[in-house]
């Protein structure tokens, strides 16, 4: 199957007599005639069902499809993008492990890798994600356990140079995670290009209608972890909470979700509810086609920007003149996605006077959604940030970033235009 055909079709496949649509399996418990048919379970002897906190079908099925679309051996839901990039690196990381991760990510996954995980023992240090590979390697440290980047960074829209990012995280015997969560499947698939494990906020394009917050965890099984087995214990010796279990033995190239569903899910339990499952798996479905047009309304959209006199400066990787068409070009070839950043002239105050004209484009914490929306990163996700760690992470203190929903572009470019003419 083709992407398209992946989105309408992986996953879930009914049989016959079975229902078209994937049910809702709104159950927490699952019920079984012998008590040792649970015990095989709980021993992951077997496989099934038994507990919602652990698995469920209905979030298996979507799982599959997300990790159909990536071209990955196993993945799974989490409930929040957030709790997915934790997962990812907790999985993997412990008390003494360092993390090297891009600066310019989600402010989210900054707080999350610079203040929380520092608490838990677990160090980070961020890179400029431009720098050349002789600067990056600088970065790494012996107790190095993992590299993060996001394809498409939030807010700043740079493109991740993922080819090197995997050649130097593998270079240090640790695995590359990228957070694909605004190319999506349908624009970038960074299995191919060299990432080994890859999440997404699935709040985002592949719900894309800001119905549900999710997030989900794709392992493309090919990072070795027994190949450094003394970096990766958790994974390579004898987990005792779970009879003695060796994931990476025992389960191979499921090992690694196998843990992060069997421990992590189990200790930290942060599922994605089945009705929130049903709404993404809904909106997998028209993936390929929002995305198409998302990149097309937003690529106008810039071109109308960048041509406006009022506006400073315009990033969108689909521009021929952007600093970061050239990888775009690589890594996008289909367009990126429909988000984009820019900046009024006369800095914030004209940013704050320009959005409170709109009348279309609503001012939302969100993005990536079917209808336009923006916000002002300084002002709102980004308020926790001190000055220069804005600056750090590229976000100057002008930035809007405007997420170009799948209205007709010209009722958009009308809407900018009569909030420009205030200002
Ligand atoms: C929104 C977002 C997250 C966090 O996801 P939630 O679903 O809001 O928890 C992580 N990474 C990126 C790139 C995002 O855009």
């Amino acid at each position: 199957m083709r992407k398209e055909t992946k989105c309408l079709h992986a996953g879930y496949e009914p049989g016959n007599g079975e229902p078209r649509q994937l049910p809702i399996y709104q159950s927490t418990t699952w019920k079984y005639a012998t008590s040792d048919e649970m015990g095989m379970l709980f021993d992951l002897e077997k496989s099934g069902y038994f507990y919602t906190r652990l698995q469920n079908p209905t979030n298996d099925a979507v799982a599959a499809k997300i990790t159909a679309l990536e071209g990955g051996v196993a993945g799974m839901l989490t409930s929040s993008g957030q709790a997915a990039n934790f997962f990812a690196l907790f999985n993997i990381c412990e008390a003494g492990s360092h993390i090297v991760a891009s600066s310019s990510i989600y402010g989210g996954t900054y707080n999350l890798l610079g203040v929380t995980m520092k608490k838990m023992g677990i160090d980070c240090t961020f890179v400029d994600q431009n720098l050349s590979e002789e600067e990056l390697a600088k970065a790494f440290k012996p107790n190095t356990r993992a590299v993060f980047g996001e394809t498409i960074t939030n807010p700043t829209v740079s493109v991740l140079d993922i080819e090197k990012f995997a050649r130097l995280a593998h270079s240090h015997g640790v695995p590359l995670i990228v957070d694909n969560t605004f190319a999506t499947p349908i624009n970038c698939r960074p299995f191919e290009w060299g990432a080994d494990i890859v999440t997404h906020s699935t709040t985002k394009y592949m719900d894309g209608h800001a119905v549900g917050v999710g997030g989900a965890i794709v392992d493309s099984g090919n990072f070795d972890w027994m190949k450094y087995a003394d970096k990766y214990p958790g994974l390579t010796t004898p987990d005792e909470s779970y009879h003695g279990i060796v994931y990476a033995e025992k389960f191979g190239k499921l090992g690694y979700i196998t843990k992060a569903t069997a421990q992590l899910m189990r200790d930290l339990g942060s599922i994605q509810s089945p009705q929130n499952a049903f709404y993404l798996m809904n909106g997998l479905e028209s993936l390929h086609v929002r995305m198409q047009r998302h990149c097309e309304n937003a690529l106008k959209i810039a071109k109308y920007l960048e041509s406006n006199d009022k506006v400073a400066w315009v990033d969108y990787p689909d521009l021929e003149n952007d600093k970061y068409h050239a990888l775009a070009e690589k890594y996008l070839p289909n367009g990126s996605c429909g988000v984009l950043a820019f900046g009024i002239k006369g800095g914030r105050d004209k940013a704050i006077e320009f959005m409170d004209s709109l009348k279309l484009a609503t001012i939302a914490t969100h993005v990536a959604d079917a209808r336009t929306c923006l916000l002002h990163p300084a002002s709102h996700t980004h308020r926790q940030l001190t000055e220069e760690q804005l600056l750090e992470a590229g976000v100057a203190p002008d930035l809007i970033r405007l997420s170009v929903g799948l209205e007709n572009a010209d009722d958009l470019i009308e809407d900018l235009q009569q909030a420009f003419d205030k200002i």
